[in-house]
């Protein structure tokens, strides 16, 4: 038969979760702090427990997704983690991976780590190419890699706990950059007779174009030469701050959201060279400066 899980914590994703176990055919035993969120799931079949303790205690594959590292201590507090396999899918830092792997293991439980790359709605559509980064415990993934594949896919980035969350915290890191750019594209545009809606689809192609730029960097921060292959030298963009700045001004744009990165080109190109590709900025950052 298929492996029973134990599923804490009935948010917007634990719920989404759950009914792919179930749908899926997998026993399931659920528990939220607040029960009410339980009952349309037992409903559809699964097990609702008592407490936490009784929850983990139903199977021995335990997965947790509740709001913070501090709720999954409080849930947990009382169980028995002994023989369990703990996945934790909660959002965390990698210390707090890593801390709580020890805890686990301390507790008796083997422990695997997990960021999710998606949003409810992909859970349990595998066409919306979601997926969870894991990290811990290889043995347990591999033992339960096509439990943990129903929900979303899988992905394992090794044995240091902490590497899912911090796969997870880089990509979304990433993504926060790309939304300031985007949101400052549109601020220029703001104020003119120009559609948001004609310049989107512009702004979209623009940056999936760029995007690709992340091997070349990719390859530059791998060799530790950032003159190789240079398209757009450093020392020609910090040439062009000034115009951007400059538009940004007289479009009535606020400069706040381009000044730190202009000002780290500007730093960079003061300490190496003016062939250098962008990418050496990383360096600035990884010095901490
Ligand atoms: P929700 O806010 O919808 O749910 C939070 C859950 O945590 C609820 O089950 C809540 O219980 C429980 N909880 C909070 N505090 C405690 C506590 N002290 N003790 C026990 N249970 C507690 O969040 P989501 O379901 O959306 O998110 C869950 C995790 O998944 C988070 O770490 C989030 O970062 C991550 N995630 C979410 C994504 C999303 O788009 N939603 C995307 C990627 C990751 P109660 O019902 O009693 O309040």
């Amino acid at each position: 038969g298929k492996t029973p899980v134990t599923l804490l914590g009935l948010g917007a994703m634990g719920t989404a979760l759950a009914g792919t176990w179930l749908a899926a055919g997998h026993p399931l035993t659920v528990w939220n702090r607040t029960p009410a969120r339980a009952a349309g799931l037992v409903a559809e079949g699964a097990k609702g427990a008592g407490s936490a303790a009784e929850a983990v205690a139903a199977s021995t594959l335990v997965v947790v997704c509740l709001l913070d590292d501090a709720s999954v201590g409080e849930a947990l507090a009382e169980a028995d983690l002994t023989g369990k396999d703990l996945v934790n899918l909660t959002t965390t830092t990698p210390d707090q991976a890593r801390a709580r792997a020890d805890w686990a293991r301390d507790r008796g439980a083997r422990y695997l780590d997990g960021g999710i790359m998606a949003v409810p709605p992909m859970v349990g559509v595998p066409e919306a190419g979601g997926y969870v980064f894991y990290s811990g415990a290889a043995e347990l993934f591999e033992q339960h890699r096509e439990t943990l594949a129903v929900p979303v896919g899988t992905r394992y980035v090794g044995a240091d706990a902490g590497h899912a969350a911090l796969h997870d915290v880089a990509l979304l890191s990433g993504m926060y950059g790309m939304f300031a750019g985007i949101h400052h594209a549109f601020a220029l545009i703001r104020k003119e007779d120009i559609d948001p809606v004609e310049f989107a689809p512009l702004l979209a192609d623009w940056l999936a174009a760029m995007a690709q730029g992340v091997h070349l960097a990719a390859d530059q921060l791998r060799s530790g030469d950032y003159t190789k292959g240079v398209v757009s030298n450093l020392g020609m963009q910090v040439a062009g701050t000034p115009t951007f700045l400059a538009t940004a001004e007289q479009q009535g744009v606020s400069t706040e959201l381009l000044l730190p990165y202009f000002d780290l080109m500007a730093r960079r190109l003061a300490e190496a060279s003016g062939d250098e590709d962008l990418t050496g900025v990383v360096e600035l950052l990884v010095r901490g400066e």
